[in-house]
């Protein structure tokens, strides 16, 4: 974040109201510093941010997304976190054995022991209390684990939005990009936190599980495997197909709604003023009951699921009661292995249950690790060479050489336009709306490259240099001025950091808000709710002019505000441009044609070739496309001649 002043002033401080009043912060009063220390004191300590962007990733971020990659940052959570799983999982084991050592040698016949009872109950006790306890610092670690992972998967995402470019974001829905961040990274930071360790300790529970049936009598286990295993495992089958099938639908489903809500939401007033209502219950109506009728399948395949194979354990069990209790009669078996086998058949049952159950989650998990796999392997279409130079401060001579550019290949907006811009020339480019200015200025910027051609500043194609030191020369004021949640001195000092309140003050006043800024209650430090709403779009143009002004680049581009500015914006505007051109080299993209007057070449663009250049003065004289332009703007009163 770029601070203001020499009094490092930003804005919503703390103490930050003091500023407003332009005295130098002088401290906390002593009356307050105790609280001020019992504040503080409650802050966690945050390491001082060593943060550096680099346009082309590090080798280690060029590796593709894996959750064991992801998971191997933390080597010593991992290990710890999978011995307590282990720990967790073997402890638990021990109380049927238990349970069948104090049967035989307590409570049989010949083998009459209280004392013997006491101990195993005893140990019993302890042993789960130490599971608790094991348990609780198992879940603590795994769910540390899980912030940490999730935490660095989140820069790292981000990070790569900041790489991306504009083609990208004007493909993607936004929608699309906040759910890759938001129930993407949710899905697997369940995964991690809950999925893996209890996937982990529910297969461990069932090896332990079947080896101690084995070892506790092999008749019985062998029933257990041949007969009951295999129905759980058909049924099973069944329902991972059918519960994967409603988990589909529904997810396609509750998209529906939720893309339904949005427009509906969004597009409210275009609804009422059209009395579309009943219209849109009607249909919301329809998406939400298929939504509906999803969940119900899924809870219909869940009731099947959960009794059918408890009903299938219980007829096992009972099998398994009539075999093992004739062993018993017969001696084959003691009271104390029978009863020490029903328990653990029941702890075999509840992992299979609780497995196919968690599936759901795991293929979740593991379908944004794919979708997020795929985010970041998506190539930046604007990209620098490793070894980019750095661009060096220019004079600021724009070149269009044999440029022709298509946003998809086969559809060209601008066929091979040659134009050269002067240092410190302004140049309005004039035309229909979709002729190809903002084009124009788009390549000029190197949001987009040319299909073919190439396109220079002093002479050196933009495109071998690196974009930061190329982006640091160019200013760019789009057609809606976009503003940040901070105040205004941090809107202001977007484009450079280590502003001097002075210098912010001076752009306040070439840009002519002063009247602004003292009604204002904060003055610079007030702070801008919901991008600016608060502002007239005329205040916000002029913002979006002093933060250029600030930014002082080389070359500018502009992308003049359409929207309807009263007379006397307008003119405040007018002025502030005269002052921000000065000196500079500006692509204009006129939508009036004062704008277009006051520049010093005016490039008339029609279907993506340029049909006219030339100073204001030489195209009206020249009764072309420009001066049938000015006669029509002229007859219609002098607004937005460009948009007719
Ligand atoms: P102007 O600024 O002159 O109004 P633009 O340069 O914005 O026109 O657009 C030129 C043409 O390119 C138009 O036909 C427009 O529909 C198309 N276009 C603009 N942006 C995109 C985009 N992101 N993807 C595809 N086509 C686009």
């Amino acid at each position: 974040m770029a601070w203001g002043g020499g009094w490092g002033g930003g804005g919503g401080g703390m103490f930050g109201s003091s500023q407003s009043t332009g005295l130098p912060f002088g401290g906390i009063p002593s009356e307050l510093q105790a609280e001020a220390n019992k504040v503080l004191a409650t802050e966690p300590a945050r390491e001082k941010s060593s943060l550096t962007f680099h346009q082309r990733p590090s080798a280690k971020e060029r590796l593709a997304l894996t959750l064991p990659r992801m998971l191997r940052a933390y080597p010593g959570w991992v290990a710890g976190g999978s011995l307590l799983v282990i720990a967790t999982s073997l402890l638990l084991q021990a109380g049927p054995l238990l349970t069948e050592f104090a049967i035989n040698r307590g409570l049989t016949l010949g083998h009459r022991s209280l004392a013997v009872v006491y101990v195993c109950g005893s140990l019993y006790l302890v042993l789960a209390i130490v599971n608790a306890l094991l348990q609780r610092v198992q879940i603590d670690v795994t769910g540390k684990l899980a912030s940490r992972v999730m935490h660095d998967l989140r820069i790292r995402v981000f990070t790569h939005f900041q790489r991306l470019s504009l083609d990208f974001f004007t493909e993607e829905k936004a929608g699309v990009l906040m759910s890759r961040m938001t129930s993407d990274v949710e899905n697997l930071q369940q995964l991690v936190q809950d999925g893996i360790s209890s996937f982990a300790a529910q297969g461990l529970t069932m090896i332990v599980i079947t080896v101690i049936l084995f070892w506790t009598n092999v008749v019985l286990a062998t029933w257990t495997v041949l007969l009951v295993v295999p129905l759980m495992f058909v049924f099973t089958l069944w329902f991972h197909h059918a519960s994967e099938k409603g988990y589909l639908l529904s997810r396609d489903r509750i998209a529906n709604v939720l893309a339904d809500l949005s427009e509906s939401l969004y597009g409210i007033r275009v609804v009422t003023a059209n009395n579309r209502q009943r219209r849109n219950i009607k249909n919301h109506r329809h998406v939400v009951g298929a939504y509906r009728d999803a969940n119900l399948y899924t809870g219909r395949v869940n009731a099947i699921y959960g009794p059918a194979t408890n009903m299938i354990g219980i007829f096992g069990s009972a099998l398994l009661l009539g075999i093992g209790g004739n062993m018993v009669l017969d001696h084959k078996l003691s009271i104390g292995a029978l009863v020490a086998f029903f328990l653990y058949l029941n702890r075999f049952f509840s992992p299979i249950q609780l497995l196919v159950q968690q599936y759901n989650s795991l293929q979740q998990g593991r379908s944004s690790v794919i979708r997020l796999r795929e985010l970041l392997q998506t190539p930046p279409s604007i990209d620098e060479s490793s070894d980019a130079p750095t661009l060096p401060t220019i004079e600021g001579r724009i070149t269009f050489e044999d440029v022709s550019f298509g946003y998809s290949p086969d559809n060209l907006v601008l066929r091979d336009v040659n134009l050269e811009i002067a240092p410190g020339e302004s140049v309005a480019f004039v035309g229909p709306t979709g002729a190809g200015k903002s084009t124009m200025a788009k390549l000029a910027n190197r949001f987009y490259d040319p299909t073919t051609g190439r396109v220079l500043l002093d002479g050196i194609d933009i495109r071998t240099v690196s974009l930061q030191s190329l982006r640091s020369q160019l200013g760019v004021v789009p057609q809606e001025a976009f503003l940040f949640a901070g105040s205004i001195r941090t809107n202001l000092s977007f484009g450079r950091s280590g502003l001097t309140t002075k210098e912010i003050e001076e752009a306040i006043d070439v840009v002519g808000l002063r009247d602004l800024i003292d009604r204002l209650p904060q003055g610079l430090d007030t702070v801008i709710h919901e991008r600016g709403q608060t502002l007239s779009a005329g205040e916000r143009q002029l913002l979006a002019l002093a933060r250029a002004f600030l930014a002082r680049p080389r070359v500018l581009i502009l992308d003049e505000a359409t929207s309807s500015l009263d007379l006397q914006s307008e003119t405040v505007i007018e002025a502030a441009l005269d002052r921000l051109l000065e000196g500079r080299s500006a692509i204009l993209i006129a939508h009036r044609l004062t704008t277009a007057q006051r520049a010093d070449r005016i490039v008339v663009i029609d279907e993506g070739a340029i049909v006219e250049v030339g100073t204001p003065h030489e195209l009206l004289s020249h009764n072309g496309a420009y001066a049938s332009m000015y006669q029509a703007w002229l007859a219609s009163g002098g607004r937005d001649a460009t948009r007719s």
